[in-house]
Parts: C-alpha cells; sequence; structure tokens
C-alpha cells in the first residue's frame, strides 16, 4: 500500500490516468499537475501548480513517457500551460523521492544525477518493453491494414530487427499467414529466425530482399532504409518505421521515390492507452514494493 506516501504526477497522456487510478487504489496521496482539462476527475486527488514546495513533499515524481524534452519541457496533452520541469525543481526534491519516467533525455538524467535522486526509466526495462511490444504491433497492424489494400496474409512482410518488438511483430505476422523475412544482423538471430520458421537474412543484405517486399517494419535504430536501399523497394509496397525518432527510413529520398513511409511513434499510447498505462502501473508499483521489502523502506513507505 502507498499509504500516506505523495505521489506527484506531472503531465502525461491516456496512459498516466491508469497509473493515477492505480495510486489512489493503493492509497497514496496523489497530486497531480498539468491535469486541469481533465474531463473526469478523480476523487481524492488535489490539481496543483508545480512549484518549490510541492517538490519538497513528493515521495515519488511520475513523469510523463518521454519524461523530458531537451529544455526540462513535459508533455501534457491535458493541459493548456506549457510545463517546465526545472533545475530548482529537482533542487528541492528529498533525496528519498524517485522519479519515474518512461524514458529520460540528458537533460533529466543529468539533472537526476547532479542532486542524487533515483531515476527509474520504466521503458529501459526488458519486461516493460516486452509486455509494451504488444500493443506497439496491434498499432503496427493497423498502420499496415489502414495504408494497404492487400491483407497481410500472403504478404511479403520484412521485420527489421528481432529485439523485443520485432520479435513480437514476427511472430503475429507469421500467425497472420504473411511470408516473414526478418533482417538481423547476428548469427544468433539468424538461427532463432530460422528455428522459427521464417526467412532470416543480414541487414548487410537488405537491397536483396527489398525488391518483393510488401510491407517492411522497421524496428532498427538506425537508418538503414536509406537511398539506395530504397531505390529496390517496390513502389507500391508500404514501410512502417516504428523505431524512435528519427527512425530508420531516409524519408526524403522515400517521398521523392513515390513510396509511403510512415513513422509511427507511440502506438501504445494511440491504440490502447489502458493496457499501456497498467503496464506502467504494474511495473511501478512492482518496483516499489521490491525496494520495501530489500532495503528497508528507501523512499519511506
Ligand atoms: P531492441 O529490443 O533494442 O531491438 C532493437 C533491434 O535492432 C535489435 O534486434 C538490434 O540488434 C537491432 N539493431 C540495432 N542497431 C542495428 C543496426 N545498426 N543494424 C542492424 N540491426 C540493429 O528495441 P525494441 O524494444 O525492440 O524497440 C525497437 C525500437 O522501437 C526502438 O527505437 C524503440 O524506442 C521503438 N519503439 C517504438 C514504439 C512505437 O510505438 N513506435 C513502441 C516501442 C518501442 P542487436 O541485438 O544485434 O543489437
Amino acid at each position: 500500500m502507498l499509504t500516506g506516501k505523495h505521489i506527484v504526477f506531472l503531465g502525461g497522456d491516456a496512459r498516466q490516468l491508469e497509473v493515477i487510478r492505480r495510486c489512489i487504489e493503493m492509497n497514496g496521496k496523489v497530486s497531480l499537475v498539468g491535469f486541469d482539462n481533465l474531463q473526469s476527475h478523480f476523487s481524492g486527488t488535489t490539481q496543483r501548480e508545480l512549484d518549490i514546495d510541492l517538490c519538497k513533499q513528493a515521495d515519488i515524481l511520475m513523469l510523463p513517457i518521454v519524461g523530458t524534452d531537451d529544455n526540462g519541457q513535459v508533455n501534457a496533452v491535458f493541459s493548456s500551460k506549457k510545463l517546465f520541469l526545472k533545475e530548482e525543481h529537482l533542487r528541492a526534491l528529498p533525496k528519498h523521492c524517485i522519479v519515474f519516467a518512461g524514458m529520460a533525455r540528458a537533460y533529466l538524467r543529468d539533472l537526476c544525477q547532479q542532486y542524487e535522486i533515483q531515476l527509474i526509466q520504466l521503458l529501459d526495462r526488458d519486461d516493460v518493453a516486452i509486455y509494451n511490444s504488444i500493443p506497439t504491433v496491434e498499432g503496427a497492424l493497423m498502420m499496415a491494414i489502414q495504408h494497404t489494400d492487400i491483407t497481410i496474409h500472403q504478404s511479403v512482410s520484412l521485420v527489421l530487427g528481432l529485439g523485443r518488438v520485432g520479435m513480437t511483430l514476427s511472430r503475429i505476422l507469421q500467425a497472420m499467414g504473411a511470408k516473414v523475412k526478418v533482417g538481423v544482423r547476428s548469427s544468433r538471430d539468424r538461427a532463432r529466425v530460422f528455428e522459427m520458421g521464417m526467412t532470416p537474412f543480414h541487414t548487410e543484405q537488405l537491397v536483396d530482399h527489398v525488391q518483393d517486399a510488401d510491407l517492411i517494419f522497421n524496428t532498427v535504430p538506425s537508418v538503414l532504409l536509406t537511398s539506395s536501399v530504397l531505390a529496390h523497394v517496390p513502389h507500391d509496397a508500404v514501410i512502417i518505421d516504428l523505431a524512435s525518432k528519427p527512425g530508420g527510413v531516409d524519408y526524403q529520398f522515400a517521398e521523392k521515390r513515390g513510396i509511403k513511409a510512415i513513422l509511427a511513434p507511440s502506438l501504445p499510447g494511440i491504440v490502447a492507452p489502458k493496457t499501456a498505462g497498467r503496464i506502467l502501473a504494474r511495473t511501478m508499483i512492482e518496483l516499489l514494493t521490491e525496494a520495501m521489502q530489500k532495503e528497508g523502506d528507501p523512499v519511506g513507505l
């Protein structure tokens, strides 16, 4: 239980609503900053402005998926005001406070390090990334269906990368009857793709494998779909780029060639914010419980 503990939510999107709900169920004291346009009210929570006093009283600071941008701005879709997490706010946090975010840019990482505040990047964790790959892949399939006039069944579908997202995606495409080819760079991953009954190829040979592709899903956070590769992609193929910004496609060249290439960020928050929020909430609560059991109340819980 979070009885008597103060959780400050700073901005976020619909995913955060599930985390708020869970903290209320766990009897935490919840303050909301950047939720002034929220339609439904959470009873027992308080709407606050971000100030030094609030920071001094926080046991947990919950930030959105992309914690802050490089200038400290926090994304807050339920507020019309701009929100900034400044150095003075982080300096004011008690030493036992834990800052949670999906991921953190250098701005947040550096300030937390400077003021010795524990920062947990939830999406860094394998378990969260694997759970999160499920709504990501459902979103990717939604995009593929919307942007093609063929079925996924019997399509030649290329998946670049066999990480947390690539693995889930390849499996689901195969289960839907697609002819799945997976681009990887290690012999271990080539063996795994073969074992899964799909066609492996080395990403260095990508140019030889795009020529008959109907769909190309990129999960590699590097530009593999360069102009020289795109020159061999059929005009009617659709590229769904799942890698984080700036993605893995030379978009200028793709546009010049008339190839449909779509950068599709934040799919869990778009297609399944409730599930995505539950994944974050569950992990956050598990981590807090583990920390309490191991080290005897490091966050004053
Ligand atoms: P991951 O587990 O780290 O997988 C990345 C894959 O890319 C690995 O197979 C890795 O291979 C491969 N790779 C990296 N650099 C490469 C290179 N230069 N050449 C060939 N292969 C390379 O990451 P993930 O969790 O699957 O996420 C993949 C991307 O999707 C990330 O950018 C993540 O931020 C993003 N993402 C987007 C959404 C969305 O909604 N669009 C949702 C979740 C995640 P090795 O193992 O050989 O390094």
